[in-house]
């Protein structure tokens, strides 16, 4: 393993890394969430709940009014769908999207291909494809059940390789996985995108494996994905500057 490169690009700022979930049941919940903090957050992710709830109608909604949408569906199909819906999702403006690296390198390869294709051709901004590598949520048995005879730990790097490998942007990885990532894919413009985030003063609610803000930041997450210590917060935006102030106050 080669250490990574220095990054062509600067570090986001703090507010510009905070990703909230809108992991709410209806468009006007997310809407008011995001009046709340659409001054004070770099993007909101919507996720299959929402999105089965109040559809395509609400992200274009979103990204025509000037707000980062990080599209989290997770597609795991045939190449041919993955790319065509990925294109679907690069049409409604959103500024990430996600696919499971599990569908395999030619699925990623045309989905990235095909994104930035049509992105060109229809001078859309290109969104930031982001590889799903093995849920948070597995462990070694789970994988073992799927006749997946391999340490999780050794899955996710292998996975995380393929992907960039493949041309994909980045990964979601928990924060346990980023610094073992940071390590295995030599480009260093690769993003990690970390759930599973707690700010210091927060509970764990039911992530078994949560680090904090500055863990995270430190062990390599570019941007970081916050739900209930923050939409569940008395005061969200100061839920939110609690986080800025962790971010800023960690030396990357
Ligand atoms: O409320 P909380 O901060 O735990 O929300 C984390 C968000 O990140 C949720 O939307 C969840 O679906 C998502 N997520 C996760 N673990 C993963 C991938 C996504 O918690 N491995």
């Amino acid at each position: 393993m080669t250490k990574p490169l220095a990054s062509q690009y600067p570090a986001p700022a703090a507010k510009e890394k905070i990703i909230v979930a809108l992991d709410v049941e209806t468009a006007d919940d997310a809407r008011e969430i995001i009046a709340e903090l659409r001054d004070t957050v770099g993007a909101f992710k919507i996720g299959s709940q929402l999105f089965t709830a109040a559809g395509p109608s609400l992200v274009r909604e979103l990204t025509e009014a000037g707000i980062k949408i990080f599209l989290d569906l997770k597609f795991h199909d045939i190449p041919n769908t993955v790319a065509n819906a990925a294109v679907e999702a690069a049409r409604l403006g959103v500024w990430m999207l996600n696919v499971h690296t599990l569908g395999g390198s030619e699925m990623m390869k045309r989905t990235a291909e095909e994104v930035r294709g049509v992105c060109e051709k229809e001078n859309l901004a290109k969104p930031l494809v982001i590889g799903v590598t093995i849920l948070t949520s597995s462990n070694d048995a789970t994988l073992a059940e799927v006749g997946i005879n391999a340490k999780v730990e050794f899955e996710v790097e292998r996975l995380a390789t393929l992907a960039a490998d493949c041309g994909l942007d980045g990964v979601v990885a928990s924060p346990h996985e980023a610094e073992a990532l940071r390590k295995a894919v030599t480009d260093p413009d690769f993003l990690i995108v970390t759930p599973g985030i707690r700010p210091r003063s927060a509970t764990k609610d039911d992530q078994k494996r949560v680090k904090t803000v500055a863990e995270a930041i430190e062990s390599g997450s570019d941007y970081l994905v916050i739900g209930r210590p923050v939409i569940e917060a008395a005061d969200r935006a100061r839920a939110v500057q609690e986080i800025i102030r962790e971010i800023e106050a960690t030396h990357k």
